[in-house]
Order: structure tokens, then sequence, then C-alpha cells
């Protein structure tokens, strides 16, 4: 352990904490910047220095003009290299450090997302760094603002290290938006010796026509009151067809069978935002909540009156749910 330490503090690196530079490290698929890179610009702009975006994998180049036009970019680096993509930790994160070091940046930003969680804890490590998670506010350069013990205290910590490496829970920032200026376009310079130690074989994905649960301004989540999954399908998909809304659940729901493992929101699963949010079958376990408790409007369907959901509920029907689930997704219907 000594050793691999003092090898890493023997490089040289010494930023100039003074002039802020911030990098935001941006995710991409089907030639688009993925939306949850959008709010990741929003906060590296909070810090107030010049915005760098990095991009790295196949069609990086492509995307760069994407991300040109992002409102605060001053300029975006691109590795366009097969090695770096689906994000491989193993193959990206020293790629980003060499960047890291090369522009002298201060500030390294990624969405907490399982892209970010792979990259920039090992990128951290690599420059001997605590990293600081899941931000839902930058109060200055040095201090942010972070939930702890599942959402249920709110943390304010100051980081002393020479760059900040964060991670943003990209619900708490608003995505940056494109205008029709452009920032300048330069290709990062790859390591012709770097070795690639991990290679993607395949992915099996879930694919479905509805709605992202991560991003989705709607989302309507069964929990365990649906009793089975024939229960989950009739009742859960044509409400959330009626209402154009993504399909979420609780992990007892999950645990049992009902819904797919992707599916589930809270504290080990998916955390939410959307502008409603309709839990039906679902108690309001403090896991839970962690991942849905900031959405805008939260609506709940419960039988029991004391159910914990309904102390963070805007509207709650205390009914049995086989009965008012198909009600209301009649009348959505019918409208
Ligand atoms: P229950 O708590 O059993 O609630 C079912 C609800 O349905 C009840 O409130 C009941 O009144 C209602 N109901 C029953 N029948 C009807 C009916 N006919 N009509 C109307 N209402 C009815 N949970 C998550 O959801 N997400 C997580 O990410 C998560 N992470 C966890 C991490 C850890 C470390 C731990 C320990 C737990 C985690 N949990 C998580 C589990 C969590 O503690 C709860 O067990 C789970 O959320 C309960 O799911 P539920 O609300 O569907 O089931």
């Amino acid at each position: 352990h000594q050793s691999a330490r003092s090898t890493v503090r023997s490089r040289p690196f010494t930023p100039s904490p003074r002039l802020l530079n911030t990098l935001a490290v941006l995710e991409h698929k089907d030639g688009k910047v993925s939306s949850q890179s959008f709010p990741v610009v929003t906060a590296a702009s909070r810090f107030g220095g010049p915005v760098t975006v990095f991009l790295a994998g196949s069609g990086s180049k492509e995307v760069s003009e994407q991300a040109a036009k992002l409102n605060g970019v001053e300029k975006v680096i691109y590795a366009s290299n097969s090695a770096y993509d689906k994000g491989l930790p193993e193959n990206f994160a020293p790629l980003l450090v060499e960047n890291i070091k090369r522009g002298h940046f201060t500030h390294v930003v990624g969405s907490h997302s399982a892209f970010g969680k792979n990259i920039l804890p090992r990128a951290s490590a690599l420059l001997d760094i605590q990293q600081i998670s899941d931000c839902i506010e930058i109060k200055d350069e040095n201090t942010f603002v972070r939930p702890i013990y599942a959402g249920n205290a709110i943390a304010t910590v100051r980081s002393t290290d020479t760059i900040k490496i964060v991670t943003i829970r990209g619900t708490a920032f608003p995505p940056a938006e494109e205008t029709s200026d452009t920032a300048t376009i330069e290709e990062a310079p790859i390591d012709p010796n770097a070795e690639c130690t991990t290679v993607w074989v395949s992915e099996n994905l879930t694919r479905s026509e509805r709605p992202d649960l991560g991003t989705a301004p709607k989302v309507v989540s069964g929990g365990r009151g649906l009793k089975d999954k024939k229960n989950f399908d009739r009742l859960m998909l044509p409400l959330a067809d009626a209402l154009g809304a993504a399909i979420g659940a609780s992990r007892a729901a999950v645990d049992s069978g009902f819904a797919d493992n992707s599916l589930q929101v809270g504290q080990t699963g998916k955390v939410v935002a959307p502008q409603l949010y309709l839990a039906a079958g679902i108690s309001g376990a403090i896991q839970h909540l962690a991942g849905m408790k900031d959405s805008k409007v939260i609506a709940a369907i419960n039988k029991d009156p004391d159910a914990p959901i309904f102390q963070v509920a805007d509207v709650g029907l205390v009914a049995d749910l086989f009965q008012a689930v198909p009600e209301l997704t009649e009348k959505l219907n019918a409208e």
C-alpha cells in the first residue's frame, strides 16, 4: 500500500488553486450527449471559472459539436477511440487523469450515474484525492452539500484537496441549454502505448418503448400492495400508458418479481425527481423515499391511512388500489 501511494505522489503535479478551471466529464449515447450530462455542465458553471467538456469513445468527435453549443462551455476536448466506449473505468480513468493534469483543472464534475460512479472514484484514487459524491448544491469552490444516511440528513462538506472531483445528483441542477455560440473543439492526444486492460464483450439490455424512468416527467410506481406480477402488469401498465408515464417499483415489488430490477426506485435503485410521482401500494419506507421525495408532485394510493407515504404526499387517496387504479385509468383515458 505504502509503495503504491508514493508512486502516485511522486508524479509532478501542481495545479494553481486560485485560477479556477473546471472540467465537465460528459456521457454520450447514440451520437448525442446523454440527458444526465446536461446538469453536469450547469453544475460545472457554478464554480465561475471556464468550463471545458471532456468526451471520449467512438463518435465523441461528432458529439463534441453538440456539447460545444451548451451554455457556459468554452472548450471541448474529445478522445475518439473505441477503447473508451461504454465508459470502461480501467481504460477511461487513466485517460481522464492525463487530461486533468494536462489542462491543470482545479475542479472535475461528472454525473452521479453508473458512468460517473464507475470512473470518477478511480480517477480520484489515481490522483490521491477524496471524491465528493452525489452533490446537490455547490456553495463555493470548496464547499458542497450532499445527502447522507439515505437522504435523512444533509451534510455540508469542505474539501481541502488541490483538485475537487465531484459527482452531482442530476435532478438537483437544471439541464444546460443549447445556444447558438460554439466553443472551441480540440482532440486529446492519445498515448498509442496506453494499455487497455479491459475489453467490452457484450451487453444484454432491457428495451422498452416506455419513457426512461430516470428522466421521465411522470412516473407511476407500484409496490407490494399489488400482490403479484399479473396485477402489477394488469393495473400499472395501463395507468402508465394513460399518463404517458415511466414505470417504477418499490424494492419489495422488484424482489417479489413483479417488476424488473432496473425499475427499482430508492436508495439502492434509481433516484428520480419527476413532475409527478404516483405511488400505488407502496408504504413509503425511508429507503424508497430516498429515491423519489424530490418529485414535484407526489400522489399516493394506499389503503392504510397511516402509511408513511402520506407524510410526503401532496395528494393522497386512502383506497383499495384494485378499485382506485382501474377507475383512475378509465377516467384518464376518457379525458
Ligand atoms: P410494503 O412496505 O409491504 O408496503 C405495501 C403497502 O401496500 C402497504 O402500505 C399497504 O398498506 C399497501 N397496500 C396493500 N394492499 C393494498 C391495496 N389493496 N390497496 C392499497 N394499498 C395496499 N425499498 C425501495 O423501495 N427502494 C430501495 O431502493 C430500497 N433500498 C433498501 C436498502 C436497504 C439497505 C434496506 C434495508 C431496505 C431497502 N428498501 C428499499 C426496502 C424498504 O425498506 C421497504 O421494505 C420497501 O420499500 C417496501 O416496499 P413496499 O412499500 O412495496 O412494501
